[in-house]
Parts: C-alpha cells; structure tokens; sequence
C-alpha cells in the first residue's frame, strides 16, 4: 500500500536497495549471502534472529529448495512473514461496555499521543471513546491528554493536582459506564523514582480497574520507541513480567527506526505488535500487518 511505501522511503533504511543487491546476482554465493546477514544487523533485526533467518535461508540452498538469487529473495520475505505472523494475533473485540485498554510505556515513548491516535482511530470506527489521565505524577502529561481528548471532542477524566490515580482510574470506568461508552482508553505513569516503584504502581492500576470492573483491562498495550533499538527489548521484559501485557504498540517508525527492531520484539517476546506509530499526527497510527510491513522493508 501507498503507506508502507511512504513510510520506507521517508527514511535511510540498511535493507533498502536488497532487491536489488539480490536479484542483481546471477546465482547464490557466500559473498551475497554475508552481504544479506550484515544487512539485516545494520537494520535492527538483531543478532540472535538475523542468524536463525540466515540459518534457514542457507538450508533452503543446500536443500536445492532455493536455487537462483529470486528465490532466495521471496524465500527471505517468506521467512520474516512468518516470523512476524507467528505472534501475530487479532486485538479482542470490543464486546464490553467499557472496552478498558491500559496504556503503559517510558516517558518519551510516544504514550500520551498514542492515545490520543487510538481515541482517534476508535472514534473513526463508530465507538464512544474516554480517556482516563492515569498518569498523576506528571502534571503535564494530564494536561497533554486533556489536549488530546479535546482534538478528538472526547470526554477526559481527571485534572491537574489530582493524586490519586487508582481513584482517577476508578471514577473513570464508573462514569464510562454511565455514559454508555465503548472503549476507555487509561494513560499510567511512565516514570517513578524506582523501576520497582513504576511496577509496583501500574500493578495497583490494573487491579483497580479489575475491582471497577470484572475483567478489566481488556488490553494492555505496551508504546514502544522503535528508534531505541535492542533497549526496548529489556523495557518490554521488564512491563510484561509486571502486568502481562496482550499487544505493542511500536512508535516512531517514521524517524530514524529501522524497523528491523520488530522482528527481534516478535521472536524475543513473543508479543503482537497490533499498531505502529508513523508521525506525530492524529492519523500517524496504522493497524500493523506482518505481510505488507516486509514488502515496504524489502522494497
Ligand atoms: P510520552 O512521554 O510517552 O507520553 O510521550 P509523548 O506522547 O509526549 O511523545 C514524545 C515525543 O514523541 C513527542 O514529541 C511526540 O510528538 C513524539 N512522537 C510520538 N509518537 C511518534 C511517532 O510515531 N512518530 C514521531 N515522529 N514522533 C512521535
């Protein structure tokens, strides 16, 4: 699609020019085959994933599956596919009313405008949508989503000075429910003074919610800065292990990310990346799809 090709093209990216470096050759040599495996280190793709894809590519060879450079191309592009679609899972659906989705991540990730792109891409599909300004100790970032919920014209719930964000969190689900809204969409701090301490808080969040509402959160979707490289990898651990997290969002795509960065965060995780951010706009967000994210990557 137009998207993914913009969004390729907008950047320097170490796998751009790979068709062509491959399809260049007249037949398969080691040269060629080191020349792809520096490639995809260059691009993000991460060691320990970029030898397994070697790996296999070279047992596709020797097996005589794979004979010519062409093949070897469709064979790597098949090869990411299905790396990616092996986490790949759909988002629940939104049966509940409200739909809770927790929203985690560092400070600087890309949190609050994140939510202030899911809002929008909910409010797009038809949904009632509401913020909760979770994230009580920093008095800007309630600011910035009250913002937000103003560009979307959604109902915002909390307010600068206010301390408490479980009772934030908790007045939220209540007055969703009240209102007949579908998705609350729930903003958490991003930095404490101690990781633990960050930890420990989203944990006391999540179980609030669950006290407001059976079997809320929903979904816990983890903003991630793909342009700190192998760093979110040790982040994403450390918020899953705290609070499970069911999907990631991977933001600023359109920078100076490579995006080789999402398949080291599939095979490593073991999460599905539901959405990428590409800009700092309401519309910069996409719905991620494994196939037409490789063809941009290869392009
Ligand atoms: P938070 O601290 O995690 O809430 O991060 P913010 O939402 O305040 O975002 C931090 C910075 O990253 C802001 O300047 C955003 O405009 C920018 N940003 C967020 N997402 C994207 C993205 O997908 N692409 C780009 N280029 N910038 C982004």
């Amino acid at each position: 699609s137009r998207f993914w090709q913009q969004l390729t093209r907008s950047r320097s990216s170490f796998t751009e020019g790979l068709a062509d470096l491959v399809l260049g050759k007249k037949q398969i040599d080691d040269e060629l085959i080191e020349e792809l495996e520096m490639r995809l280190v260059l691009a993000d793709v991460g060691q320990t994933t970029t030898q397994a894809l070697i790996d296999e590519l070279q047992q596709a060879v020797s097996r005589k599956i794979v004979n010519d450079p062409e093949a070897l191309f469709e064979k790597l592009s098949q090869l990411m596919v299905d790396r990616l679609q092996r986490v790949h899972q759909p988002r629940p659906p939104l049966n509940e009313h409200p739909h809770v989705i927790v929203v985690c991540g560092i400070n600087g990730a890309g949190k609050t405008t994140t939510i202030g792109k899911l809002a929008f891409h909910f409010k797009q599909s038809g949904r009632k949508v509401m913020l909760a300004a979770g994230d009580t100790f920093r008095a800007a970032a309630v600011e910035q989503l009250i913002t937000w919920g103003e560009r979307n014209q959604i109902p915002v719930i909390g307010e600068p000075g206010r301390q408490d964000a479980a009772s934030v969190l908790f007045d939220a689900v209540q007055s969703a429910r009240a209102r007949g809204t579908d998705v609350l969409i729930a903003d958490t701090a991003g930095r404490l003074h101690t990781q633990g301490g960050l930890m420990d808080e989203l944990k006391k969040l999540v179980r609030v919610l669950g006290k407001a509402q059976p079997d809320a959160p929903h979904e816990i979707l983890l903003v991630l800065d793909a342009s700190i490289g192998q760093n979110a990898l040790s982040q994403a651990r450390l918020f899953h292990q705290a609070v499970g997290v069911t999907g990631l969002i991977v933001t600023k795509l359109d920078g100076t990310a490579k995006g080789g960065i999402l398949f080291a965060i599939a095979d490593e995780l073991g999460l599905p990346i539901h959405f990428v951010g590409v800009g700092e706009q309401l519309a910069d967000l996409r719905p991620f799809e494994p196939q037409q994210f490789v063809d941009a990557l290869l392009d």
